[in-house]
Protein backbone atom coordinates (compact mmCIF):
# COMPACT_ATOMS: atom_id res chain seq x y z
CA UNK A 1 0.00 0.00 0.00
CA UNK A 2 1.38 3.59 -1.00
CA UNK A 3 2.47 5.64 1.93
CA UNK A 4 0.97 8.92 0.07
CA UNK A 5 -2.31 9.79 -0.98
CA UNK A 6 -1.22 10.37 -4.53
CA UNK A 7 -0.96 6.49 -5.01
CA UNK A 8 -4.66 5.08 -3.86
CA UNK A 9 -6.96 4.34 -6.59
CA UNK A 10 -10.41 3.05 -7.12
CA UNK A 11 -12.54 1.94 -10.07
CA UNK A 12 -14.92 3.91 -11.90
CA UNK A 13 -18.08 1.81 -13.51
CA UNK A 14 -15.90 2.12 -17.00
CA UNK A 15 -13.28 -0.42 -15.81
CA UNK A 16 -10.55 2.11 -15.73
CA UNK A 17 -8.87 3.13 -12.56
CA UNK A 18 -9.00 6.62 -11.31
CA UNK A 19 -6.48 7.91 -8.25
CA UNK A 20 -8.55 8.85 -5.39
CA UNK A 21 -6.23 12.14 -5.11
CA UNK A 22 -6.29 14.70 -8.10
CA UNK A 23 -4.88 18.03 -8.60
CA UNK A 24 -7.25 21.31 -8.15
CA UNK A 25 -6.67 23.85 -10.86
CA UNK A 26 -8.77 27.33 -10.73
CA UNK A 27 -5.99 29.46 -10.35
CA UNK A 28 -5.70 32.30 -8.52
CA UNK A 29 -2.12 33.08 -9.49
CA UNK A 30 0.06 34.39 -12.23
CA UNK A 31 1.23 31.55 -15.21
CA UNK A 32 4.55 31.02 -13.88
CA UNK A 33 3.16 30.17 -9.86
CA UNK A 34 0.34 28.40 -11.26
CA UNK A 35 3.07 26.00 -13.82
CA UNK A 36 5.35 25.61 -10.89
CA UNK A 37 2.79 24.42 -8.52
CA UNK A 38 1.57 21.90 -11.16
CA UNK A 39 5.39 20.99 -11.89
CA UNK A 40 5.82 20.28 -7.81
CA UNK A 41 2.26 18.47 -7.51
CA UNK A 42 3.15 16.08 -10.82
CA UNK A 43 7.13 15.83 -9.98
CA UNK A 44 7.78 15.99 -6.05
CA UNK A 45 4.27 15.07 -4.52
CA UNK A 46 3.81 12.14 -7.26
CA UNK A 47 0.26 13.13 -8.15
CA UNK A 48 -0.89 11.11 -11.56
CA UNK A 49 -4.48 13.02 -11.31
CA UNK A 50 -5.29 17.20 -12.86
CA UNK A 51 -8.83 17.88 -12.47
CA UNK A 52 -9.00 20.68 -14.88
CA UNK A 53 -12.33 22.38 -17.00
CA UNK A 54 -12.77 24.73 -19.74
CA UNK A 55 -13.90 27.38 -17.37
CA UNK A 56 -10.80 27.60 -15.34
CA UNK A 57 -8.68 29.00 -18.26
CA UNK A 58 -5.61 27.41 -16.91
CA UNK A 59 -5.73 24.06 -19.81
CA UNK A 60 -3.46 25.66 -21.96
CA UNK A 61 -0.87 26.08 -19.35
CA UNK A 62 -1.66 22.46 -17.83
CA UNK A 63 -0.70 21.75 -22.14
CA UNK A 64 2.59 23.03 -21.64
CA UNK A 65 3.77 21.80 -18.35
CA UNK A 66 2.40 17.97 -19.64
CA UNK A 67 4.30 18.57 -23.26
CA UNK A 68 7.59 19.62 -21.37
CA UNK A 69 7.85 16.81 -18.59
CA UNK A 70 7.24 14.27 -21.29
CA UNK A 71 9.47 15.85 -23.71
CA UNK A 72 12.02 15.53 -21.32
CA UNK A 73 10.94 11.85 -20.12
CA UNK A 74 9.92 13.25 -16.80
CA UNK A 75 6.36 12.19 -17.25
CA UNK A 76 4.61 9.29 -19.38
CA UNK A 77 1.51 11.72 -20.56
CA UNK A 78 -0.85 8.76 -20.16
CA UNK A 79 0.28 8.06 -16.74
CA UNK A 80 -1.27 11.04 -15.38
CA UNK A 81 -5.81 11.03 -15.48
CA UNK A 82 -6.76 14.28 -17.13
CA UNK A 83 -10.97 14.95 -16.20
CA UNK A 84 -12.22 18.47 -18.02
CA UNK A 85 -15.12 20.07 -18.39
CA UNK A 86 -18.23 21.09 -20.38
CA UNK A 87 -19.35 24.59 -19.38
CA UNK A 88 -22.84 25.75 -19.62
CA UNK A 89 -22.83 28.01 -22.33
CA UNK A 90 -21.61 24.64 -24.43
CA UNK A 91 -24.38 22.76 -23.08
CA UNK A 92 -25.63 22.56 -26.62
CA UNK A 93 -22.47 21.73 -28.67
CA UNK A 94 -19.93 20.12 -25.56
CA UNK A 95 -17.94 18.96 -28.69
CA UNK A 96 -16.75 21.88 -29.42
CA UNK A 97 -15.95 22.75 -26.02
CA UNK A 98 -13.88 19.70 -25.69
CA UNK A 99 -11.93 20.51 -28.81
CA UNK A 100 -10.77 23.74 -27.57
CA UNK A 101 -9.75 21.66 -24.14
CA UNK A 102 -7.94 18.91 -26.32
CA UNK A 103 -6.54 21.29 -28.26
CA UNK A 104 -4.92 23.25 -25.28
CA UNK A 105 -3.96 20.65 -23.16
CA UNK A 106 -2.56 19.24 -26.30
CA UNK A 107 -3.85 15.87 -26.42
CA UNK A 108 -5.91 13.44 -28.12
CA UNK A 109 -8.72 11.90 -25.68
CA UNK A 110 -9.41 13.10 -21.78
CA UNK A 111 -9.70 10.31 -19.37
CA UNK A 112 -12.87 11.49 -17.51
CA UNK A 113 -15.70 14.48 -19.54
CA UNK A 114 -17.89 16.22 -16.92
CA UNK A 115 -20.78 18.15 -17.34
CA UNK A 116 -19.50 21.21 -15.52
CA UNK A 117 -23.01 22.25 -14.15
CA UNK A 118 -26.76 20.79 -15.10
CA UNK A 119 -27.66 23.99 -16.12
CA UNK A 120 -28.23 25.98 -20.09
CA UNK A 121 -26.58 28.93 -20.45
CA UNK A 122 -27.84 31.45 -23.41
CA UNK A 123 -25.16 30.54 -26.37
CA UNK A 124 -23.43 34.36 -26.95
CA UNK A 125 -19.78 34.39 -28.52
CA UNK A 126 -17.92 37.82 -28.04
CA UNK A 127 -16.18 40.37 -31.02
CA UNK A 128 -13.44 37.97 -31.04
CA UNK A 129 -15.63 34.79 -31.69
CA UNK A 130 -14.79 33.49 -28.29
CA UNK A 131 -17.97 32.43 -26.50
CA UNK A 132 -18.89 34.37 -23.37
CA UNK A 133 -18.58 31.98 -20.19
CA UNK A 134 -21.36 33.45 -18.25
CA UNK A 135 -24.21 35.97 -20.45
CA UNK A 136 -25.56 38.66 -18.84
CA UNK A 137 -28.16 41.18 -19.78
CA UNK A 138 -27.77 45.38 -19.34
CA UNK A 139 -29.68 44.53 -15.58
CA UNK A 140 -26.79 41.79 -15.01
CA UNK A 141 -29.06 38.79 -15.24
CA UNK A 142 -27.85 35.80 -16.16
CA UNK A 143 -28.89 35.14 -19.82
CA UNK A 144 -30.27 30.94 -19.64
CA UNK A 145 -30.86 29.36 -22.74
CA UNK A 146 -35.00 28.55 -22.80
CA UNK A 147 -34.53 25.37 -24.68
CA UNK A 148 -31.59 24.40 -22.44
CA UNK A 149 -31.90 21.16 -21.33
CA UNK A 150 -29.00 19.13 -19.26
CA UNK A 151 -30.17 16.08 -19.93
CA UNK A 152 -29.52 16.91 -23.65
CA UNK A 153 -25.91 17.78 -22.54
CA UNK A 154 -25.46 14.32 -21.05
CA UNK A 155 -26.32 12.10 -24.08
CA UNK A 156 -24.35 14.73 -26.60
CA UNK A 157 -21.39 14.06 -24.06
CA UNK A 158 -22.57 10.04 -24.32
CA UNK A 159 -22.05 10.55 -27.78
CA UNK A 160 -18.18 11.89 -27.07
CA UNK A 161 -17.30 8.78 -25.17
CA UNK A 162 -18.37 6.29 -28.25
CA UNK A 163 -16.41 8.66 -30.41
CA UNK A 164 -13.31 7.98 -28.51
CA UNK A 165 -12.21 11.55 -27.46
CA UNK A 166 -13.36 10.67 -23.89
CA UNK A 167 -13.03 7.38 -22.13
CA UNK A 168 -15.02 8.01 -19.41
CA UNK A 169 -18.41 10.53 -19.15
CA UNK A 170 -19.99 11.71 -15.35
CA UNK A 171 -21.65 15.02 -14.59
CA UNK A 172 -21.14 17.60 -11.55
CA UNK A 173 -23.28 19.58 -9.51
CA UNK A 174 -25.69 17.36 -9.76
CA UNK A 175 -28.83 16.41 -7.26
CA UNK A 176 -29.90 12.72 -6.77
CA UNK A 177 -33.21 13.50 -8.63
CA UNK A 178 -31.29 14.57 -11.69
CA UNK A 179 -29.24 11.81 -11.76
CA UNK A 180 -32.53 9.86 -11.11
CA UNK A 181 -33.51 11.62 -14.83
CA UNK A 182 -30.75 11.57 -16.52
CA UNK A 183 -30.12 7.37 -15.75
CA UNK A 184 -33.73 6.58 -16.65
CA UNK A 185 -33.89 8.57 -19.68
CA UNK A 186 -30.60 7.24 -21.19
CA UNK A 187 -29.97 3.49 -19.16
CA UNK A 188 -26.17 4.75 -18.61
CA UNK A 189 -24.95 5.46 -15.38
CA UNK A 190 -22.59 8.01 -15.17
CA UNK A 191 -18.98 7.49 -14.12
CA UNK A 192 -19.19 9.68 -11.30
CA UNK A 193 -20.92 13.04 -9.81
CA UNK A 194 -18.40 15.50 -8.67
CA UNK A 195 -20.13 17.77 -6.08
CA UNK A 196 -18.97 20.20 -3.39
CA UNK A 197 -18.09 17.81 -0.35
CA UNK A 198 -15.89 18.02 2.66
CA UNK A 199 -16.48 17.54 6.62
CA UNK A 200 -19.11 20.52 6.70
CA UNK A 201 -21.02 19.64 3.34
CA UNK A 202 -20.86 15.34 3.50
CA UNK A 203 -23.40 15.03 1.63
CA UNK A 204 -24.90 11.64 2.81
CA UNK A 205 -27.87 10.74 0.59
CA UNK A 206 -25.96 11.47 -2.16
CA UNK A 207 -23.37 9.48 -1.06
CA UNK A 208 -25.51 6.52 -0.25
CA UNK A 209 -27.23 6.84 -3.55
CA UNK A 210 -23.89 6.99 -5.53
CA UNK A 211 -22.56 4.22 -3.89
CA UNK A 212 -25.58 2.32 -4.46
CA UNK A 213 -25.24 2.89 -8.11
CA UNK A 214 -21.96 2.74 -8.64
CA UNK A 215 -20.82 6.21 -9.61
CA UNK A 216 -17.76 7.55 -8.03
CA UNK A 217 -18.26 11.02 -6.09
CA UNK A 218 -15.72 13.25 -6.18
CA UNK A 219 -15.29 16.18 -3.59
CA UNK A 220 -14.28 19.73 -4.70
CA UNK A 221 -13.21 22.57 -2.46
CA UNK A 222 -12.33 19.90 0.30
CA UNK A 223 -10.87 22.51 2.13
CA UNK A 224 -13.63 25.03 1.88
CA UNK A 225 -12.27 27.26 -0.99
CA UNK A 226 -10.02 30.37 -0.90
CA UNK A 227 -8.33 30.62 2.78
CA UNK A 228 -9.04 27.05 3.60
CA UNK A 229 -11.68 27.71 6.13
CA UNK A 230 -12.33 24.16 6.82
CA UNK A 231 -8.79 23.50 7.99
CA UNK A 232 -9.85 25.18 11.28
CA UNK A 233 -13.15 23.17 12.31
CA UNK A 234 -12.28 21.79 15.93
CA UNK A 235 -12.75 18.87 15.14
CA UNK A 236 -10.58 18.41 12.51
CA UNK A 237 -7.74 19.82 14.39
CA UNK A 238 -8.45 17.14 17.06
CA UNK A 239 -8.15 14.77 15.30
CA UNK A 240 -4.83 16.02 13.45
CA UNK A 241 -3.29 15.46 16.93
CA UNK A 242 -4.64 12.25 17.34
CA UNK A 243 -3.05 10.85 14.40
CA UNK A 244 0.27 13.53 14.21
CA UNK A 245 -0.65 14.67 10.84
CA UNK A 246 -2.23 17.88 9.49
CA UNK A 247 -5.80 19.21 9.05
CA UNK A 248 -5.62 19.11 5.92
CA UNK A 249 -4.21 15.35 5.66
CA UNK A 250 -7.46 14.46 7.82
CA UNK A 251 -9.37 15.66 4.87
CA UNK A 252 -7.61 14.38 2.48
CA UNK A 253 -8.14 11.13 4.33
CA UNK A 254 -11.40 11.48 5.50
CA UNK A 255 -12.63 11.42 1.55
CA UNK A 256 -10.22 8.35 1.22
CA UNK A 257 -11.76 6.55 3.39
CA UNK A 258 -15.07 7.29 1.67
CA UNK A 259 -13.59 6.04 -1.91
CA UNK A 260 -14.36 9.82 -2.79
CA UNK A 261 -12.01 11.36 -5.23
CA UNK A 262 -10.33 14.19 -3.66
CA UNK A 263 -9.70 17.11 -5.69
CA UNK A 264 -7.60 20.05 -3.20
CA UNK A 265 -6.11 22.91 -4.71
CA UNK A 266 -2.64 24.49 -3.55
CA UNK A 267 -0.22 27.28 -4.86
CA UNK A 268 2.30 26.56 -1.97
CA UNK A 269 5.18 25.21 -2.99
CA UNK A 270 6.16 23.94 0.10
CA UNK A 271 3.03 22.44 0.83
CA UNK A 272 2.48 20.55 -2.41
CA UNK A 273 5.79 19.17 -2.43
CA UNK A 274 4.99 17.52 1.28
CA UNK A 275 2.01 15.72 -0.53
CA UNK A 276 -0.61 14.22 2.12
CA UNK A 277 0.11 11.36 4.12
CA UNK A 278 -2.06 8.67 3.94
CA UNK A 279 -3.50 7.26 7.33
CA UNK A 280 -5.74 4.34 8.33
CA UNK A 281 -8.51 6.73 9.85
CA UNK A 282 -10.79 4.91 12.16
CA UNK A 283 -13.83 4.39 11.06
CA UNK A 284 -15.38 6.33 14.48
CA UNK A 285 -13.45 9.26 13.08
CA UNK A 286 -15.20 9.27 9.72
CA UNK A 287 -18.72 8.63 11.48
CA UNK A 288 -18.01 11.44 13.67
CA UNK A 289 -16.67 14.04 10.61
CA UNK A 290 -20.07 12.53 8.90
CA UNK A 291 -22.30 13.64 12.43
CA UNK A 292 -20.37 16.97 12.38
CA UNK A 293 -21.35 18.13 9.01
CA UNK A 294 -24.67 16.76 8.77
CA UNK A 295 -25.48 18.69 12.12
CA UNK A 296 -23.86 21.74 10.45
CA UNK A 297 -24.06 22.14 7.18
CA UNK A 298 -22.34 24.95 5.04
CA UNK A 299 -21.44 25.48 1.18
CA UNK A 300 -19.14 27.42 0.59
CA UNK A 301 -19.49 28.00 -3.34
CA UNK A 302 -22.22 29.95 -4.12
CA UNK A 303 -22.42 31.10 -7.83
CA UNK A 304 -25.98 31.83 -8.29
CA UNK A 305 -27.29 29.86 -10.55
CA UNK A 306 -27.10 26.73 -8.13
CA UNK A 307 -30.09 28.97 -6.81
CA UNK A 308 -31.62 27.45 -10.06
CA UNK A 309 -30.90 24.14 -9.12
CA UNK A 310 -32.37 23.96 -5.84
CA UNK A 311 -29.41 23.78 -3.43
CA UNK A 312 -29.75 23.26 0.02
CA UNK A 313 -27.46 25.16 2.74
CA UNK A 314 -27.52 27.79 0.54
CA UNK A 315 -27.56 31.07 2.49
P1 LIG B 1 -9.85 24.10 -1.99
O1 LIG B 1 -10.96 23.71 -1.10
O2 LIG B 1 -8.92 23.08 -2.51
O3 LIG B 1 -9.02 25.23 -1.21
C1 LIG B 1 -7.99 25.95 -1.82
C2 LIG B 1 -7.44 26.92 -0.79
O4 LIG B 1 -6.84 26.18 0.28
C3 LIG B 1 -6.35 27.81 -1.36
O5 LIG B 1 -6.59 29.11 -0.86
C4 LIG B 1 -5.07 27.23 -0.78
O6 LIG B 1 -4.11 28.24 -0.57
C5 LIG B 1 -5.54 26.70 0.55
N1 LIG B 1 -4.75 25.60 1.08
C6 LIG B 1 -4.45 24.43 0.47
N2 LIG B 1 -3.73 23.64 1.28
C7 LIG B 1 -3.57 24.33 2.44
C8 LIG B 1 -2.90 24.04 3.66
N3 LIG B 1 -2.28 22.87 3.86
N4 LIG B 1 -2.93 24.98 4.64
C9 LIG B 1 -3.57 26.17 4.44
N5 LIG B 1 -4.22 26.50 3.29
C10 LIG B 1 -4.21 25.58 2.31
O7 LIG B 1 -10.42 25.02 -3.21
P2 LIG B 1 -11.11 24.96 -4.62
O8 LIG B 1 -12.40 25.67 -4.46
O9 LIG B 1 -10.16 25.42 -5.63
O10 LIG B 1 -11.45 23.43 -4.92
C11 LIG B 1 -10.48 22.53 -5.41
C12 LIG B 1 -10.71 22.13 -6.86
O11 LIG B 1 -12.02 21.59 -7.06
C13 LIG B 1 -10.67 23.30 -7.87
O12 LIG B 1 -9.38 23.82 -8.05
C14 LIG B 1 -11.31 22.64 -9.07
O13 LIG B 1 -10.39 21.79 -9.72
C15 LIG B 1 -12.44 21.86 -8.40
N6 LIG B 1 -13.73 22.63 -8.36
C16 LIG B 1 -14.80 22.16 -9.10
C17 LIG B 1 -16.01 22.82 -9.10
C18 LIG B 1 -17.16 22.30 -9.91
O14 LIG B 1 -18.18 23.02 -10.06
N7 LIG B 1 -17.09 21.10 -10.44
C19 LIG B 1 -16.23 24.05 -8.30
C20 LIG B 1 -15.07 24.42 -7.51
C21 LIG B 1 -13.89 23.72 -7.55
P3 LIG B 1 -2.59 28.08 -1.13
O15 LIG B 1 -2.70 28.19 -2.62
O16 LIG B 1 -1.90 29.24 -0.48
O17 LIG B 1 -2.08 26.74 -0.67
Amino acid sequence: MSTTASGVTVKLNTGAEIPLLGFGTVSEHDTETFKLALKAAILDAGYKHIDTAWYYNTEELIGDVLEELSLSNKIKKDEIFITTKVWPCFWNDPETSLNLSLKNLKLEKVDLLLQHWPVCFAKIDDSNGNRIPVPKDSNNNILYDKDGDYLITYKKLLKLKDSGKAKAVGVSNYTVQMLERIIKETGVIPACNQVELHPHLPQLELYNYCSEKGIILEAYSPFGSSGAPNLKIPLIIELAKKYNVSSADIIVNYCIAKKIVVLPRSSNIERIKKGYALINMEKSDVDALDNYGSKNPKRYIKDSWGDNIGFDHWN
